[in-house]
Order: C-alpha cells, then structure tokens, then sequence
C-alpha cells in the first residue's frame, strides 16, 4: 500500500533527479548533486565523459556531497541510448544566458513569470548568480516541469500533483499512451514549483546574507571620526541620510529583539536577530512599524526613516553586530 505522502516523496525525488539537457553545443546544464549520485552515475546520465565532468568543475577528486551543483557540459556529450537530452515540451523555447543578463530581464523579454521560468528549471542553482552559457528552458506559461522516470507512474503523478489528465496530454500533445517515453519531460501546466522557489530563496538568503536597509547617501562612514576641536568618536554603523518616513527594511530575516525608545541616542531603534547570532540596529526611526518577537523577512519594512535621538537630521544609523561587536556593515552589505 503505497500512502498519499509515499508517493509524493517519490515524486519529490523524481522531480529532485529531474535535470534538463539537450545538446548545444559550448553551453552546459546545471545539475544538483542528489543523495545517491556519483560523478560517474551524473556523467552517465548526460552521456559525457567523467573526465569532462571534472574539467568543468575544476575538481581533482571523484567526491561530491548532495546540494553541490555540478556543470555538464552539454557540447560533449556522445548521445547514444543514454538518457540524456530529452526534448522539451511542445511550446518550449530555450535561451543560453549571456554575460550580463538577468533572469528578471528574460522574464519580461518573454513575457513570464519568474515561478514559471523557476517551474520549467527546478534545477536553477540561484536565481542572481548563473553561470554565463546555462541553458534555460523557456515555458509558455505557468506550470512545472519533471522527468517521467517510469511512464506507469503517471498516475499517480497527475495525482499527487492534483493536475487535470486533460489539460496535461493537451500541454504535452499526448495522443495516447503509447506517445509517453522514460526520461522525458512532461509540463504540468499551472503547478506551482514550491520546492524549487523554497530551495532558491534559501540560495538567495545565503547568497545576498545583507541587503540595504535603505536606499540614500552614506553619510558617515564606520569607524573613527574626527568630531573636531582635537576630540574623536567610534561610529559603530554607517549613517544613511534619507526624508523622515522613507521605509527602513530589514537587512536579513530573522527575529525583533529590540523595538522602542533607546536612552542611549539612538532615539527610536529596532534591533533584529538573525540566524547564528548576527544583529542589526537600525536608530533614530520616525515610526516603529514591528514589535518584539516578530519574525521580519529580508525585505520587509519594520520602520521609517526620522531623526529621533541624538541626530542632526533625518537619516538611519545601522549597525551590525557579529559576535556581541560592532562590525563594519559595508563589508556585508549586497
Ligand atoms: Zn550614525
């Protein structure tokens, strides 16, 4: 008795060994390394060379770990009975992302959106930092994209995946049963690809660890300052000048420790703590937007620019602590 959560498990490793290849020559899949797989076992699969697989990471060793993503490169490939570069569903275009281009500018070139571009390539390794010459699959709307390992399964993926039979053999021109194949890629149209934007947004948390709380003029810089008259002080954040009541975002996600008056100058503060201990203060708010114990996203407002405390004028004063000291923030800062 196969349960309803045996066979989604299934299908998330389906989905998880899924990788999108075809052959083209000078471009390259990108492939996360699954629990199970071997340099020799992913070289197999795409019908190259270990060797090649190798050169390509510039690796020494045969050891990878699972989450590594490893680059195939497409243009030796031998074809042959391997299982590699299965088509692409009907209404597929594919782009070989070039120097300088975004993924947010290719969404809007084609008209998508960034969950579908993500549903057609779940095995996106970043959504900001791709590697120039990866190929991407671009869908014709919503919807996701997984290999059929075994096409009696079927059933039971359509199932888990709560998708109409109808509308998938329309997306994927499926006349009869006789047209499914192993190993090839079938659309799922309008199925959300959870994992996959799960799993980047993780990637892009750990990849752009701090963001700018809020856009200005750095007006004071971390470190030493020269307060004239012979005396010094030890600025412990940097000083954004902005209008009282422009949104202060949070850097990082994490928890409000902090978020109310300070008698130490900083007026109104809110300190956030995130994971692995690192905080950030953010001083001399107009208005308070969170309170402690809440949980802020990267990106979320938690309060407004003003010039409460000891301030001459409207600006954030920000600070990161790692380690219970003040470090400078423009070294961290994306
Ligand atoms: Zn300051």
């Amino acid at each position: 008795m196969v349960t309803r959560i045996g066979v989604l498990r299934l299908l998330m490793a389906v989905v998880l060994i899924g990788a999108l290849t075809w052959a083209w020559a000078d471009s390259f899949a990108l492939r996360v390394v699954q629990s199970g797989d071997s340099i020799g076992s992913i070289a197999n699969r795409y019908g190259v060379g270990v060797t090649s697989v190798l050169q390509a990471n510039g690796l020494n060793g045969t050891l990878i770990q699972p989450g590594d993503v490893l680059r195939v490169p497409l243009g030796d490939a031998t074809g042959g009975i391997v299982l590699a570069a299965p088509e692409p569903p009907p209404g597929f275009r594919r782009h070989v992302l070039a120097a300088g281009e975004t993924l947010s500018e290719i969404v809007s070139r084609y008209g998508i959106s960034l969950a579908a571009l993500v549903g057609a390539n779940p095995d996106l390794s970043s959504l900001d930092r791709l590697p120039i010459g990866v190929e991407l699959l671009i869908p014709p709307g919503d919807g996701l994209v997984v290999v059929l390992d075994d096409p009696s399964a079927l059933g039971a993926l359509l199932l888990a995946y709560d998708v109409d039979p109808v509308a998938v053999a329309r997306a994927n021109t499926l006349r009869s049963p006789f047209d499914l194949r192993p190993g090839m890629l079938l659309f799922l149209p309008g199925v959300e690809p959870t994992m996959a934007l799960e799993r980047l947004a993780r990637v892009r948390e750990a990849e752009n660890r701090y963001v700018w709380p809020v856009h200005g003029r750095l007006t004071s810089y971390f470190g030493r300052r020269n307060l004239g008259m012979g005396t010094a002080a030890f600025h412990r954040g940097i000083d954004v000048a902005a209008p009282t009541g422009t949104p202060i975002v949070a850097a990082r996600s994490g928890t409000v420790t902090y978020a109310g008056w300070s008698a130490r100058g900083y007026g109104n503060l809110v300190r956030i703590r995130h994971a692995g201990g690192a905080e950030t203060w953010y001083a001399h708010a107009s208005r308070i937007l969170v309170s402690v114990g809440q949980y802020v996203a990267q990106g979320e407002r938690i309060a407004l620019v003003g010039s409460t405390g000891l301030s001459t004028g409207p600006h954030l004063h920000f600070e990161l602590h790692v380690g219970g000291s003040a470090i400078d923030p423009l070294s961290e800062l994306r």
